[in-house]
């Protein structure tokens, strides 16, 4: 049953409540987030109202959309001259900030965002600046240099965002940031996000921000002794084989994945469900019914794993839970409080297992915080690990196979005749039947195609120090690079999201990044046609990765990828926009996922 437990859920207002309407509240229910983060909550209306805002929180706690939302939801389309600035440290942020922006204003129409951000030529700059943008988001650097150049008009600014200041100063913007301040028009409305808050940056809000408000998200703490905490580093892309290999080895009953959005908890459960576990998702779009049959499932042990998002599993209290897995680390540690007690009911033990990625690292001292509890860091299992539980399955499982006298007695017969018509040794023959139930997938992995765990240990790699402008983007493991691939390497795929759904490379690059674990450099030309795009991928692509990859959606979009069948499929030389490759922490794996592992069935349905 589906309780509201009073401890864990104070009533929420929805992204409706706060003041967003139409397109923008439109687009935000798509990408399936439910409900307004703390940090939202607290901004949205503020900014709405015409406040400006200093506001304490972190990457991870939905801040981009905290000072996002508002910007587009006053946004006058009309108006082709920049009117919101937001000023990141890092290339990196600024592409991610400007990702978010155009995701959020996916419902909307013609509105442009523009990153502009050093190292990039001045000249698609420049050229996208005189179509007309409405929304730049760019590094203070860069920024400085356009308007001492002249090249960018800032007399019709109404929004400027300050995101990570305290980054900023720390590498070295400090007279960017207060320059561009001062040659902005006064009457515009300032938002200044900070991790931190130390008297440099208190400096720059009394000085350029006019009566802030001033929100930091305070955490409650409590949390049962009874749960065990354990993390994991992995980046995002490795997310789904770092969990499989944990559902391997690890003895759980009853489990909650937990994860941001409604679409992830779809996608997550199919993912797994082809992986061979039971599994379902339950999110705030599942009907009610539906809901409470899912969970009776888990409970009666029809169903092994609930992969869920905060709304759907309120209050949920099923003793047999004996794991929460935070697959994306919750916004606010009240969630995090919230979902880990759902495992360790009725006095029982239970266990949390967060991923978390590179860049989140320092959530770790919140959580801490918040539970006064220590979590320790897990390895991922090793290959010999895995293997052990799967051999220790394939035992079990011909113990309960012999229980079965009846059948024994039967099949016994089938086989003396075999062995004595073939005169091959009895082992011989149940070595042969091993194979046929296996089929094609290998009963152990080979440790030494063991990239998901070369993987990993990038990602947990001590970050390196770095105090430079830039530096940031080298604290994060980097995929090694490869020789660029000669152009008869590739073969052309056809993807069905176009300049229609107002698709742009950079999200192709993305989302077939992370979906199929491929490599920056595993990218040929992309194409974009009004009504579809064309990629070219390594000719080599296997089976596996294309299968992972036909589930892939961008824009909200199946993208339903087949061998590009069209004229001029093998070379495409009309190139558009030429795509950026990003850089990011969540950095794909090179190489194929793990095959589907051997597994003792867990229940019948
Ligand atoms: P940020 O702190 O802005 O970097 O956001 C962290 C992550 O949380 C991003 O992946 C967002 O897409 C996601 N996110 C932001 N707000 C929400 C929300 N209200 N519900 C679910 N996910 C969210």
């Amino acid at each position: 049953m589906l309780t509201d437990a009073p401890e864990d859920s104070p009533a929420t207002p929805g992204f409706e409540e706060l003041g967003i309407t139409g397109p923008v509240l439109k687009a935000i229910k798509d990408l399936g987030y439910e409900t307004p983060s703390p940090i939202q909550a607290a901004t949205i209306p503020t900014l709405l109202s015409g406040r400006d805002v200093v506001g304490q929180a972190q990457t991870g706690t939905g801040k981009t959309a905290a000072f996002a939302l508002p910007v587009l939801e006053r946004l006058d389309v009309s108006q082709k001259i920049p009117q919101a600035l937001v000023l990141a440290p890092t290339r990196e942020l600024a592409l991610q900030v400007c990702e978010a922006f155009e995701s959020y204003a996916s419902k909307m129409k013609g509105v442009h965002v523009l990153p502009v951000y050093g190292g990039q030529g001045y000249g698609v700059q420049l050229s996208a600046l005189r179509r007309g943008v409405h929304v730049i988001v760019g590094t203070p650097g860069r920024i400085m240099d356009h308007l001492a150049k002249g090249t960018l008009d800032l007399s019709e600014l109404k929004y400027l965002v300050l995101d990570e200041a305290d980054e900023m100063l720390k590498m070295g913007f400090a007279e960017d940031v207060e320059q561009i301040l001062a040659q902005t028009p006064s009457e515009k409305q300032v938002a200044l996000f900070s991790a931190t808050m130390p008297p440099q940056i208190r400096r720059l809000a009394q000085k350029y921000l006019s009566d802030p408000e001033e929100i930091s998200i305070k955490s409650k703490t409590a949390t049962g002794t009874n749960i065990t905490q354990r993390y994991l580093v992995v980046s995002y892309a490795q997310k789904v084989d770092a969990l499989t290999r944990i559902l391997e080895v690890e003895n759980f009953d009853g489990m909650i994945v937990f994860v941001r959005t409604k679409n992830e908890t779809e996608t997550l459960a199919e993912k797994l469900r082809a992986r061979g576990y039971s599994a379902t998702a339950i999110n705030g779009d599942v009907a009610q019914v539906q809901r409470e049959r899912s969970v009776n499932q888990l409970k009666d042990g029809k169903l092994d794993i609930l992969v869920a998002t905060d709304v759907a599993a309120r209050g949920l209290d099923v003793e047999r839970i004996s794991h929460v897995i935070n697959f994306d680390i919750p916004t606010d540690t009240e969630s995090y409080v919230h979902r880990i007690g759902r495992t360790g009911r009725a006095g029982r033990t239970g266990d949390a297992i967060s991923f978390i990625t590179p860049r989140e690292r320092y959530l770790l001292k919140h959580i801490e915080k918040a539970t006064r509890q220590q979590p320790t860091q897990m390895q991922l299992p090793t290959t010999d690990d895995v293997n052990t539980t799967r051999l220790a399955r394939f035992d079990d499982a011909i113990t309960a196979a012999l229980g079965d006298t009846a059948r024994v007695e039967k099949f016994r017969d089938v086989i003396s005749h075999y062995v004595r018509n073939h005169d091959v040794p009895e082992a011989d023959v149940a070595a042969a039947l091993a194979i046929v139930s296996q089929g094609d997938t290998p009963l152990l992995l080979d440790p030494a195609e063991d990239r998901l765990a070369k993987a990993v240990e990038a990602d947990n790699r001590p970050p390196r120090e770095g105090g430079a402008r830039g530096t940031r983007d080298t604290r994060e493991p980097r995929e090694p690079r490869t020789e660029r691939r000669g152009r008869g390497d590739y073969t052309a795929y056809r993807i069905e999201v176009g300049r229609r759904h107002r698709v742009e490379p950079r999200q192709i690059v993305g989302a077939l990044a992370n979906e199929g674990g491929l490599g920056r450099d595993d990218f040929g030309v992309i194409n974009i046609r009004p009504d579809f795009s064309t990629v070219e991928l390594p000719a080599n692509l296997s089976p596996t990765v294309l299968e992972k990859l036909r589930d892939t959606r961008i824009s909200g979009r199946l993208i339903e990828i087949k061998p590009d069948r069209g004229p001029g499929a093998r070379r495409s030389d009309t190139r558009e926009g030429g795509y950026e490759r990003r850089d990011r922490d969540e950095r794909p794996p090179r190489g194929d996922r793990e095959d589907k592992p051997f597994r003792k069935p867990r229940h019948k349905s």
